[in-house]
């Protein structure tokens, strides 16, 4: 699932994992600094570059992109290991991490969540106050290059509503689970 930041994934990840049985969410890793509130092992692990690029060059990323000046990746073994257990397995990730996912695994569901217009992710971002006017900017221009490349995807949510978004997903996850 990808989408850019502010459109309410966060939100709607929470819906998908407690009403989709056998679904599991795949904690990401990132070099950037956790917010207040947010607890290395919960959100993200937490890790320095040194790290990241120490385990870039063992292999062990499914997939890893450079978003908003820092670096993010899905660590293979935590994937294997839960479809392996017979779930599915949620990643949140940017657009040109879900790429590779689809190149690795040509099985992979991709799944858009867009906004309903560009104002209304600027609004969005603006009022959760979690970032400097500088981020929110950088996430802003981000977000436009992200939503050209929606097209890429097996299925676009505009998430106007959140309870119609939610419903989207959970049927997105049964027909395809059927
Ligand atoms: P945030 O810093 O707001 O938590 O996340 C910023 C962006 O990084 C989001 O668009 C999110 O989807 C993306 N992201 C989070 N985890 C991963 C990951 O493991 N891989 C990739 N490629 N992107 C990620």
């Amino acid at each position: 699932m990808s989408g850019p930041s502010g459109v309410g994934k966060g939100t709607l990840r929470e819906h998908a994992l407690k009403n989709i049985p056998d679904l599991v969410y795949s904690i990401s890793c990132t070099t950037r600094q956790p917010r207040t509130g947010e607890t290395d092992g919960v959100e993200y692990r937490f890790i320095s570059h040194e790290e990241f690029e120490a385990w870039i060059s063992q292999g062990l990323f499914l997939e890893h992109a450079h978003v908003h000046g820092e670096i993010y990746g899905t660590l293979k073994s935590d994937v294997e290991s839960q479809l392996n257990l017979g779930k599915s397995v949620l990643l949140e990730i940017d657009v040109q991490g879900a790429l590779q996912v689809r190149e690795k695994m040509p099985e992979a569901i991709l799944i858009f969540i867009a906004p309903p217009s560009v104002d209304a992710l600027r609004d969005r971002l603006l009022n959760r106050r979690t970032d400097s006017p500088q981020i929110i900017e950088l996430r802003l221009h981000n977000a436009l290059r992200e939503l050209e490349l929606q097209s890429e995807y097996d299925y676009v949510i505009v998430n106007d509503d959140l309870d119609f978004a939610s419903r989207k997903l959970r049927e997105i996850f049964d027909g395809e689970m059927r």
